[in-house]
């Protein structure tokens, strides 16, 4: 349902579901309140939903002033996180199932792991590392397909205390190796094959790749996923399969301190070169588990999925660890939403009865391009709450979500955070507010977002408004450190405004005091004097009928300053054409103004994106400067070869 003001429609949610929500208007009004008015008191009460072994006293020591950052969160308590997500649940929800797995193969039988056998396979695992010698604080590299086992391997280093850093499956070698080496791991989890979009990487021959180049005593942990064909190294490779028939069913979780780290992980790689983000045990794991309850309206029998990769902070905290630490069904999915076809995401939603559903725009957007039938085939009647993720959402892509895969039922939380906040910042809340396509509304409790001039760094106080995004205050899930580079850490996040953590985006604060995101503040052009985010010019071009996806930036024009330049991604069937060119020029001329019109526009077939799906702009920008040679850090590209596509057109055009 869809208020009277068409320019901004907004979307209030049923009344059966604001009475039935964790939080309606009022309880998030004043639970935001107390939260921002008095954080130790109010994550003093929130911080006992998660178990501690000796509890915290002190809440919360932090401090953004430059040259000094650190921040601690319930920093004298201890603690097991994968006791918190497993052992505590088993005497209330010990059958119940924690993880269902449906393989990339829809013939393969799905698998329902319940707390029980969670808890036997996480403490075998947690054996078997220890007999290879991994100890409280030791590093360990993942590298694994998204199998119940990956699960299995954080939660059994975070068991033992040891620090899990997860490098995704469709990473390189050289990608792998450089950081098992840059967090000097003892152990390398990986498995034989990972099969995906009925494709089978060969995992272990790029593990074996990788650790040419690393110390030899570094060990591998071989899970057998296809019992596939692998070389073996003796005393160097170790199989799980054959271990874990032998391994102890049992092992006590070691006692950590709340501000001990619990993994390290790389951010996508979308801005620059990835950096190495620290995550600690218990403000982490509040924070995570708190959101996921109350960001998904989460009850008890729901069944919920997230689609991200475990490779990806998404992952990490909203397929395992906020998830679990909540006693929820989480459901794992090996495979892609177009294999073996583009109704497999819904066929998933359908067979496992889907409560919550989590995704990226960039994996709507594709599947939009398909065409309706392939959701229209689907019994998703299961699903309450959609979600996204990853990148700002176009509005066209929402209403698709909305009506088509919601059928207008589900409300839609569209979740702004970044590997370095742990979890969810900005989002609306399902029961408290009625959304608006494209916004990522308000600060989730204990959030103290605010708007900066970045000029002058001053806060902005007025409504409506523009400019980068800070936070001005720490919260529990905040990132710690750059893994072995504190001073990047300060450098990349609290040098640019003093006293704020700088996200890196920009955004507008509307008349009712809800955000939208603008894109990445280095994404912002300015056309004759006019700042403009590329998100608002990207979104008018997919909104058109003919347009599946479109990334725009700025390149150096001589009247203009800058000219906007504009890759397009047809929907499937259409031809590019020199009218097609003047039709998209005239509709964002018609949709934003004509300060926005398109200066060029170059057919893509596709677009350079990180291995999480974002378009990686600053590869744009580049060759739209014709400026081929130095496209800086392009590890975390998932196809390179579209890279040379797009050269290789740039330079056809002159
Ligand atoms: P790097 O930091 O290495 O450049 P990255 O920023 O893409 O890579 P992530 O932590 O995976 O790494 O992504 C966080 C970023 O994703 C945010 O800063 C923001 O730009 C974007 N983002 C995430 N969620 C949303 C959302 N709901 N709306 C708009 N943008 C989003
Ligand atoms: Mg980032």
């Amino acid at each position: 349902m869809s208020s009277e003001n068409t320019a901004n429609p907004t979307y209030p949610p049923s009344s059966d579901l604001v009475a039935n929500a964790h939080a309606n208007e009022a309880t998030y009004d004043a639970m935001y309140e107390a939260s921002i008015s008095d954080p130790e008191a109010f994550w003093g009460e929130h911080g006992k939903r998660i178990d501690w072994i000796k509890p915290f006293t002190k809440v919360k020591n932090t401090s953004f002033e430059p040259g000094n950052v650190s921040i601690k969160w319930f920093e004298d308590g201890t603690l097991n996180v994968a006791a918190n997500c497993i052992d505590r649940h088993l005497k209330t929800r010990g059958d119940k199932t924690a993880i269902i797995f449906e393989p990339d193969n829809p013939e393969e039988p799905a698998q329902h792991i319940t707390y029980k056998e969670l808890h036997r396979r996480v403490c075998r695992m947690s054996n078997i590392l220890e007999d290879m010698g991994v100890r409280k604080g030791d590093r360990v590299v993942l590298y694994l397909p998204m199998i119940p086992e990956a699960a299995y391997a954080m939660l059994a280093c975070a068991r033992i205390g040891a620090i899990h850093s997860i490098v995704f499956a469709g990473f390189s070698p050289d990608a792998l190796s450089a950081r098992i080496n840059g967090s000097d791991a003892k152990v390398l989890i990986t498995a034989d094959y990972a099969p995906r979009g009925g494709r089978q990487t060969p995992l272990k021959s790029n593990a074996d790749a990788a650790l040419l180049h690393t110390k030899d005593s570094v060990k591998c942990l071989v899970v057998k996923r296809t019992g596939g064909q692998t070389t073996w190294v003796d005393g160097r490779d170790f199989d799980y399969n054959e271990m874990a028939l032998e391994a102890d069913e049992f092992h006590t979780p070691a006692e950590m301190n709340a501000e001990d780290p619990l993994f390290i992980l790389y951010t996508s790689g979308s801005t620059g070169q990835p950096k190495g983000v620290v995550h600690c045990s218990g403000g982490y794991l509040v924070f995570a588990s708190m959101t996921h309850e109350y960001v998904f309206d989460y009850k008890e029998d729901d069944i919920f999925w997230c689609t991200a990769d475990v490779g990806w902070v998404t992952g990490h905290s909203y397929i395992v660890y906020g998830p679990l630490a909540n006693g929820a069904t989480t459901l794992m999915f090996e495979g892609v939403p177009t294999y073996p076809d583009a109704s497999r995401f819904w066929q998933v939603c359908e067979k496992h009865k889907v409560n919550q559903f989590y995704t990226a725009p960039t994996a709507l957007r594709a599947l939009m391009g398909q065409g309706n039938s392939f959701v229209e085939s689907c019994d998703l009647s299961s699903l309450r709450i959609l979600g996204t993720v990853g990148e700002p959402i176009n509005p066209e892509a929402w209403n698709w979500y909305n009506d088509v895969v919601g059928g207008g039922r589900c409300p839609i939380v569209d979740t702004w955070w970044q590997t370095e906040t742990g979890g969810h910042l900005l989002t609306p809340l399902p029961g408290a507010h009625a959304t608006k396509p494209g916004s990522a509304m308000k600060p989730f409790f204990g959030v103290q977002t605010v708007v900066l001039d970045p000029h002058s760094g001053e806060e902005i106080h007025t409504y409506p408004c523009e400019g980068v995004l800070c936070l001005k205050d720490s919260w529990p899930s905040q990132m710690r450190t750059v893994w072995g580079d504190h001073e990047r850490f300060e450098k990349t996040y609290f040098s640019d405004y003093k006293g704020y953590y700088f996200a890196g985006d920009g955004c507008k604060r509307d008349e009712d005091g809800d955000y939208w995101i603008t894109g990445r503040v280095d994404d912002v052009i300015n056309v004759s004097g006019h700042r403009m985010g590329t998100a608002e010019v990207e979104s008018a071009l997919v909104a058109h009928a003919k347009v599946a996806e479109a990334a725009v930036v700025g390149y150096p024009h001589d009247i203009k300053g800058q000219g906007i330049y504009c890759y397009v991604t047809l929907m499937n069937g259409v031809e590019p054409s020199d009218e097609l060119t003047k039709e998209l020029r005239t509709w964002v001329r018609t949709e934003i103004g004509p300060i926005a019109s398109p200066d060029l526009i170059q057919w893509a077939p596709g677009l350079p994106k990180t291995r999480s799906g974002k378009i990686m702009r600053r590869i744009l920008r580049k060759i739209a400067e014709d400026d081929f040679g130095s496209l800086g850090d392009t590890s975390t590209l998932a196809e390179p070869g579209v890279v040379d596509d797009l050269i290789e057109n740039r330079m056809n055009k002159g």
